[in-house]
């Protein structure tokens, strides 16, 4: 009969704590046979009933008539003896839950029989360090047979064994962990071998994984002590396991396990072979699978930095991403505090979202070098899921199943490891700017995905993005600019601010009427692309003490540094009185409907206006894509501002031509405000200015060809 550990119930019961009751308990424990009687014995089954006798007082009792609750202090008064019960088990039960509710992956069995026999051998070289008389004459190392003829999975390791006692305490005995006791009496021992790091097994329960897929499992053991016998332990599963001597068993342990009928695919050699890539991969001794070698790449992480070659880790990266390109950029590092981690990540040479799907996030967590979490979401922050490897942690909580329980420790974990990663970068930016821009050509994207979701890490991220600008040549790498650059080489130190231009293409921000008084006053204007672009400016806000503003906004229209010098006024130019006249006579032909109002500005030079004020290109693009831009069209546009240069020939021409012809001149504004619409790109369809246009030619045209006869003549 399997016993369960009933000593986990000691606590509880010393909570309780008369002295009569933790003797009588004591004994009970220390009494095999009666532990085993009261477990056969069972009338109930675990956690549901608890005996305890109490006796309440009558305050309780009246308290509880009442229906309230009475929480200032605890009245109730124990007046009555108290009797200890232990918690009674239905072992058959317990056994099921474990072995069919604990696991959510059959296949889970590989990796605990697995880490039961790397426990083994790694108990064994540990001992071997101790006492060199104990010679197995066999190697380290773990063969697994699959039949499917038989139908039977078999490992063997030639580890450490079993003795009779370690038997029935540790395989006949649910949630007894020889593991961890092991691993107790070397902390006692204050031996600080790697050992310690190595042992896997905690909660005495990985076992009983086997019983998901046996339907007969047969355990051949013999301890590495010298002189000590070889026995047989078998079970089915259901309750009760018998024991005999055996002979011919080496040293070790090897278990059959007769498979379930639909448990059959643990007799494929494919299928085992890829669970065990999967979970044990990296555990510290050859694994043999039908007498091929399985683990032939290295846990790298656990090695020493300077010991790994390039080509070490390239196949590593492989390995670990299953990918066939090279890594470009590598960071591997430990921590200790304020948590314990071995971890190497790599940024490969591409990546495939851009066929449309997001990738999956490509850090895999380990403990101890078995894996927990494959491609686990809770170690990076999502927008850094380009980037692979792996993580162990001891110090990672796990539950009985070996998966991860969530707590603090894991939000430390993800915090320093999003801190690193970030850092790294930088790092690497700082060595090789040239192919870290190359880099942000292709991952770019993810950093700005980061931008705009990552508030606590805003002023890493912020270090490196990259742009090109009014200063750098068209597309090249080479010459991007970060924001620390844009800063520092800023011509006037009196400027307080990042300027930028949101533009689909380079050679309109060349164009931009908004940009001509920026090259005129030598101050760098960034180039921004991309939709998502307007978005990371607006998530930043500033960088150091630089605001981000934007050329074709109100505030950069006011900046004092960008107006034009007056040397550079003519004789003719309107003067102010005349200029203001001229816009209130503009805003008024345009309408409310079209402008909030018109401003007279000097910093432009060859363009006569620039709206202000208008929603951006991106965003207006976005509501296109929300509402469909046919409902978009049933929605007037929203008014702008408008801002004149009353110095331009045109508005001095719109000045003459009120007064004489002022259905002309209201024309030309109205065409004045389209072509600013235009420079914005948020000019809704250039097809409804055609026919102004057209008829703006035409009086071109006539006047000219009139102004050719009066010649003539
Ligand atoms: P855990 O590994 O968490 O301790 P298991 O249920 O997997 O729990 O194993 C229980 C115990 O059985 C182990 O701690 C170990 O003492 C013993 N054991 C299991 N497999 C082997 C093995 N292959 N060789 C020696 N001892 C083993
Ligand atoms: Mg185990």
């Amino acid at each position: 009969m399997f016993k369960p550990l009933i000593r986990s119930s000691l606590p509880l019961v010393k909570a309780v704590g008369s002295k009569t009751s933790r003797r009588q308990l004591k004994l009970l424990l220390s009494t095999p046979a009666v532990c085993r009687t009261a477990t056969a014995a069972t009338s109930f089954s675990v956690g549901k009933n608890i005996l305890w006798s109490r006796s309440y007082s009558t305050e309780a009792a009246e308290a509880a008539a009442s229906n309230t609750v009475d929480n200032k202090d605890e009245q109730e008064v124990i007046t009555g003896t108290e009797e200890v019960h232990e918690f009674k088990t239905e072992t058959k039960r317990l056994l099921d839950i474990v072995a069919n509710s604990l696991y959510s992956e059959k296949e889970i069995f590989v990796r605990e029989l697995i880490s039961n026999a790397a426990d083994a051998l790694e108990k064994l070289r540990q001992v071997q360090n101790v006492q060199s008389d104990i010679n197995t004459g066999k190697p380290l190392e773990i063969r697994i047979e699959v039949n499917k003829e038989k139908n039977q999975f078999i490992i063997q390791d030639f580890g450490i064994g079993m003795t009779l006692d370690e038997l029935n305490e540790n395989l006949g005995t649910i949630a007894s962990s020889g593991s961890k006791k092991f691993l107790e009496k070397m902390n006692d021992s204050n031996d600080d071998s790697s050992t310690k790091d190595n042992i896997i097994g905690q909660f005495g329960v990985g076992f009983y994984s086997t019983f998901m897929v046996g339907s007969k499992i047969k355990v051949y053991t013999k301890s590495a002590i010298p002189g000590s016998k070889g026995y047989c332990w078998t079970t089915d599963g259901q309750g009760s396991y018998t024991v005999a001597e055996a002979d011919h068993v080496s040293v070790g342990t090897k278990i059959v396990i007769e498979l379930r009928d639909d448990c059959k695919s643990y007799a494929s050699q494919l299928e085992v072979d890829s669970i065990i890539k999967k979970y044990s991969n990296f555990v510290g001794f050859p694994i043999y699978l039908n007498e091929q070698k399985v683990n032939t790449v290295d846990a790298l992480w656990t090695k020493d930095r300077n010991s790994i070659t390039p080509e070490q880790h390239k196949e590593f990266y492989r390995f670990i991403a299953n990918a066939w390109d090279d890594p470009q950029f590598t960071l591997h590092f430990k921590t200790d505090s304020p948590i314990s981690i071995s971890s190497i990540l790599y940024v490969p040479e591409r990546h495939m979202e851009v066929l449309g799907e997001p990738i999956k996030p490509g850090v895999s967590l380990y403990s101890r070098k078995v894996l927990i979490q494959p491609n686990s979401a809770g170690i990076l922050p999502p927008y850094l899921r380009f980037i692979k490897g792996v993580v162990d942690s001891e110090d990672i909580p796990l539950n009985v199943s070996r998966e991860l329980l969530q707590d603090n420790i894991l939000s430390r974990l993800r915090q320093v490891m999003a801190s690193k990663a970030l850092k790294w970068l930088d790092t690497e930016a700082k060595k090789d700017p040239k192919k870290y821009n190359e880099f942000f050509m292709e991952f770019g994207q993810f950093l700005k995905e980061g931008a705009c979701t990552d508030a606590m890490h805003k002023r890493e991220i912020s270090k490196l993005l990259r742009f090109e600008s009014s200063k750098t040549k068209a597309s090249s790498t080479e010459d991007m600019i970060s924001l620390d650059d844009y800063v520092n080489r800023r011509k006037n130190k009196d400027q307080k601010r990042i300027y930028y231009l949101l533009t689909p293409k380079r050679r309109y921000a060349e164009e931009s009427p908004y940009t001509e008084i920026f090259t005129k006053k030598d101050i760098e204007v960034l180039y921004l692309y991309e939709t998502v672009d307007e978005f990371v400016v607006n998530h930043l806000k500033t960088f150091q003490d630089y605001d981000f503003v934007a050329v074709d906004s109100p505030e950069a229209a006011s900046d004092p540094l960008l107006v034009k010098a007056s040397s550079e006024q003519q004789n003719d130019d309107l003067s102010d009185i005349d200029a203001n006249d001229l816009a209130l006579w503009i805003q008024n032909s345009l309408g409310p409907s079209v402008v909030k109002g018109v401003n007279v500005s000097r910093r432009l030079s060859s363009f006569p206006a620039v709206v202000l004020e208008h929603e951006s290109p991106a965003m207006k693009k976005m509501m296109e894509m929300m509402q469909g831009s046919a409902r978009m069209d049933t929605m007037p546009p929203s008014p702008t501002r408008l801002e004149i240069n009353p110095d331009h020939p045109v508005m001095k021409g719109i000045n003459k031509l009120r007064q004489d012809n002022p259905d002309l001149a209201k024309m030309v504004a109205e065409q004045i405000y389209d072509n600013a619409l235009c420079a914005a790109g948020v000019l809704d369809d250039p097809r409804s200015m055609i026919t102004r246009l057209n008829k703006l030619l035409e009086i071109t045209v006539n006047q000219a060809a009139e102004q050719d006869k009066k010649v003539k003549v």
